[in-house]
């Protein structure tokens, strides 16, 4: 079985974040692309007993789509802290490999 994939390398490079993924890939995820695919429960909702995902009215600042800095959590995801203060998601490795649409999965 294949070691799953996770980035070995993370930068903030100008308005994107930048990847180095242990397969050799890399994306560039735009700061603000990252921020509307938030996973966290208030910004993505969370899917009800039938599945339905409720998308909650969220507002943006201009300070939402600036990044402050991020840390690992356990190895699987990586939690931004964004200019606004908001730092509930969790962008689980896979979730950032599949916002970048060029990316093999
Ligand atoms: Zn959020």
């Amino acid at each position: 079985m294949a070691a799953p994939l996770q980035p070995t390398r993370v930068e903030v490079i100008g308005e994107e974040l930048a990847l180095v993924w242990s397969d050799g890939a890399e994306s560039y995820l735009p700061l603000e692309k990252l921020r509307r695919y938030c996973p966290c429960a208030s910004c993505g909702g969370e899917p009800d007993v039938l599945g339905r995902i409720e998308r909650p009215q969220v507002s943006y600042g201009p300070r939402s789509f600036a990044l402050r800095g991020f840390r690992f959590i356990g190895g699987y995801a990586l939690q931004p802290t964004w200019d606004d203060g908001h730092d509930t998601g969790l962008y689980t490795f896979k979730l950032l490999r599949a916002l970048d649409e060029h990316a093999a999965t």
